[in-house]
């Protein structure tokens, strides 16, 4: 039977393993392979004169990356991985990999991201590429676990909608039948349909949509959003939610993933701290207005620049709160003393915006008006709207990113590191 390489011992006797060619070295009278699988690397050494003639022509025509079956005695070698070796009765190729192949797996050439991304398949062979999805997966599951373990329910709400959540251009339209239909943007406003089904405390994670034309490092046109809504909630309490959240993922991260965090050389993986700092808004722009050349000033949208200068200043994760309303979605909460800020909320990474959430409207003629003076229909929004007239709770929410959580928490330099296979707008295949 088949056992993982990492749990191959110089005491394990007789052992079986399947996995790739490494490498190969033909030494004359010996030969060495290395055989990798997802546990581990593992020595195979064949003694030409003592080994039969099926393994021995298995061997020369094998080639790197090829899929094989080792069976053999397990021997302590010092000076192989592992300090064992096996020694083969069998070696069988399963599938042989063609020659050259489109990317080294060993990383002794360094490749493009383009064509890592093309060979996807043969990239994520490289223990540090799975080392990164090894951790987003467990990423996901503390995510999961905490969010279950706090009461929300798991929803799945539709990706092809008829209207946009906040209106715009940055929608993909679809062939829908003989119906316009688009691929949505963001759960927000089936997520709030769901406070007034009574459900209280909801997320979903899921697939979001962006048809936005830029080309930066952290921006996809497909991304994953981790979204929550939560009843009789203000702001100020889902951003508690929210920072501990991103603690308890970091923690079991860095408690259960130590070796993908080896493999990605991170020697600093260090936990944040909450509660994380509340900046208002209009202290971000003063930041900003310092240390940075562009002119910005307080009504402007936090640029990319001012987002890593207000970053550098805070050093750690950090909300900016009391946003002005006029940048921010009809459905954020304007404050009751102050209707020219509302009680939204961004998270930041200092590289990066994280999650953007508020206290909603639940007032269905205060969210008509906000429709109105952002320029959109109400009419479009019926669907929308007809809940908040049935008896809606006050309530309020967040959309996290997921592949910027990835990308921040292992200091990847690009999102498309952080996702499988990415979609942008030059990248549809594979
Ligand atoms: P940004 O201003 O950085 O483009 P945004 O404010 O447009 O982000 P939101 O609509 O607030 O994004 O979405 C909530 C979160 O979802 C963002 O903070 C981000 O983490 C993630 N997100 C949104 N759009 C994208 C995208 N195109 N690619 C990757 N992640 C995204
Ligand atoms: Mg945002």
């Amino acid at each position: 039977m088949r056992i993982p390489i990492q749990s191959v011992t110089p005491t394990s006797g007789q052992a079986e393993i399947c996995g790739w060619v490494h490498e190969v070295r033909d030494l004359g009278g010996l030969a060495f392979f290395l055989i990798r699988d997802r546990t581990g690397i593992i020595q195979v050494t064949i003694p030409k004169k003592r080994t039969s003639e099926a393994v021995l022509a298995a061997a020369r025509q094998v080639s790197r990356e090829s899929v094989v079956r080792v069976t053999g005695v397990v021997k302590a070698i010092d000076k192989a991985p592992g300090g064992r070796e096996i020694v083969p009765d069998v070696f069988e190729i399963i599938s042989i990999a063609d020659s050259p192949l489109p990317l080294d797996v060993v990383e002794k050439v360094p490749a493009d991201l383009d064509t890592r991304l093309d060979a996807r398949f043969l990239d994520a062979r490289r223990p540090r590429v799975a080392a990164v999805f090894q951790i987003r997966s467990a990423a996901m599951h503390a995510i999961n676990q905490f969010l279950h373990n706090e009461g929300f329910i798991n929803i799945t709400t539709p990706k092809i909608v008829a209207a946009a959540t906040e209106g715009g251009t940055e929608l993909f339209p679809i062939a829908y039948f003989d119906k316009e239909a688009f691929l949505n943007q963001s759960p927000q406003l089936f997520k709030q349909m769901m406070m007034a089904a009574g459900f209280e405390k909801v997320y979903e994670i899921g697939p979001i949509f962006r048809a936005e034309e830029h080309n930066t490092t952290k921006h996809l046109n497909e991304a994953t959003s981790i979204d929550i809504e939560m009843s009789y909630a203000d702001h100020f309490e889902v951003m508690g939610v929210l920072e501990q959240l991103i603690v308890k993922t970091y923690e079991y991260v860095g408690e259960t993933c130590s070796d993908q965090i080896a493999n990605l050389e991170i020697t600093d993986f260090i936990i944040p701290k909450a509660p994380f700092p509340r900046l208002p808004y209009g202290e971000a722009i003063e930041i900003a207005k310092k240390k940075i050349e562009d002119p910005i000033q307080y009504g402007d949208d936090i640029s990319p620049a001012a987002e890593r200068a207000i970053g550098a200043e805070i050093g750690g994760h950090y909300f900016i709160v009391d946003w002005p309303s006029a940048i921010r979605p009809y459905y954020a909460m304007p404050h009751e003393k102050d209707p020219g800020i509302c009680k939204a909320f961004d998270l930041m990474h200092p590289r990066m915006e994280l999650s953007s959430g508020a206290q909603r409207v639940h007032q269905h003629d205060i969210l008509v008006q906000q429709i109105k003076k952002k320029g959109l229909n109400p009419e479009s929004f019926e669907f929308y709207l007809r809940p908040f007239r049935y008896g809606m709770p006050p309530h309020a929410g967040w959309g996290l990113g997921a592949d910027r959580l990835v990308m921040t928490m292992l200091g990847l330099s690009n999102v498309r590191e952080a996702v499988l296979f990415p979609r942008d707008m030059h990248r549809l295949v594979p």
